[in-house]
């Protein structure tokens, strides 16, 4: 069966995001939600997380959730991660549903591993909300402007407000299509970009200070602390959006952003201001993305994570060794 029968079969769809959820993996799921919902079908919107507050804008985001009822499902949608461990507790609780449920992954990840019943990916799609509002379409359900939200949303975010060189004619088509369903963009722009709390603007401050160039400038990072999070009462949700705006420092080739999320676990941000591919460091240590934009995270001490790390980032960009952090 391929992925529009299956969707027009189910009466139980359980739509999946991932952990850590950003506007893309929440705007296609609820999109998604939305959907599948005004074409009368039950929808559960799982995730290993609640919504992060700066997302609560997003008509349906209230039942965002790790909890699944017991219920007879007949599909699972899941948006824009790359492999089945993104959905963190959801998968981790729930292997049997994964097993049994036939499921549907719609995602433009370069890494995605195939994982899914069926697997739609496009690479060249600037979010994975792109392609739901295309799916959409071919599956003839109408969509209404809390979805075209939703979708708005996503595409705007990952295309870092259409700026990247993701944006296609298509991507553009998607967005004028759903602010012609009465998406409001100038809302969506100042909720996901502009608004900022004041913690939000200290820590990036402080992540912004703490930036390193490496001595023959072609890689440049930065390392965000628990301590540092505390002196300035934030988040690392808070952080959010602050290793794009690195991105654009002219010169080095890549910048990478360490997250201390404990004492032997840390995030790892990558963004590439040219043709650097990310994922090459990415991958390496289990995590993944798209070449300018990549992700991982690496259990040790967050020392012992920017050594092993900055010193592959020196391999990838042909640099020296890089002086201890
Ligand atoms: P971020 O730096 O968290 O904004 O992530 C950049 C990109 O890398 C996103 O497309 C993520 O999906 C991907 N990514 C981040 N962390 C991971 C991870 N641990 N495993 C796989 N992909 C990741
Ligand atoms: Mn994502
Ligand atoms: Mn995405």
């Amino acid at each position: 069966m391929d992925a529009k029968e299956l969707v027009h079969k189910a009466q139980n769809v359980m739509v999946c995001s991932h952990i850590n959820p950003d506007g893309d993996t929440l705007g296609s799921m609820l999109g998604m939600y939305h959907v599948l919902t005004a074409a009368g079908k039950y929808v559960q919107r799982a995730c290993h997380n609640t919504t992060p507050p700066q997302f609560t804008f997003l008509p349906g985001h209230e039942g965002v959730g790790p909890d699944l009822p017991d219920r007879d499902w007949d599909l699972i949608i899941c948006h824009d991660a790359s492999d089945i461990q993104r959905f963190g507790s959801v998968y981790e609780q729930h292997r049997d549903l994964f097993e049994r449920v036939p499921s549907i992954c719609i995602d433009h990840h370069v890494t995605n591993s195939g994982w899914a019943t069926v697997n739609l990916i496009d690479t060249s799609a600037s979010a994975t909300a792109e392609m739901v509002y295309y799916f959409a379409r071919e599956l003839g359900y109408p969509i209404s402007k809390d979805a075209g939200t939703c979708m708005l949303t996503g595409i705007f975010t990952d295309s870092g407000s259409f700026q990247f060189t993701s944006v296609t004619a298509r991507t553009l088509r998607a967005a004028a299509d759903l602010v012609e369903m009465g998406a409001p963009l100038p809302d969506i722009a100042y909720e996901t970009w502009r608004k900022k709390t004041f913690a939000s603007a200290r820590i990036w401050g402080a992540a912004l200070e703490g930036l390193h160039l490496s001595p023959d400038g072609r890689y440049c990072w930065s390392a965000v602390t628990q301590d540092m999070l505390r002196q300035h009462a934030a988040t690392f949700n808070e952080l959010e959006g602050a290793v794009s705006h690195m991105s654009g420092i002219a010169g080095p080739s890549i910048v990478a952003l360490f997250k201390e999320e404990g004492p032997d676990e840390v995030d790892v941000s990558f963004r590439s201001m040219d043709d650097t591919d990310c994922t090459v460091v990415a991958v390496k240590f289990g995590g993944g993305g798209h070449k300018k934009a990549a992700g991982c995270t690496v259990h040790a001490p967050l020392a012992e994570a920017e050594r092993q790390i900055l010193a592959e980032v020196a391999k990838l960009v042909g640099s020296r060794e890089p002086v201890p952090a």
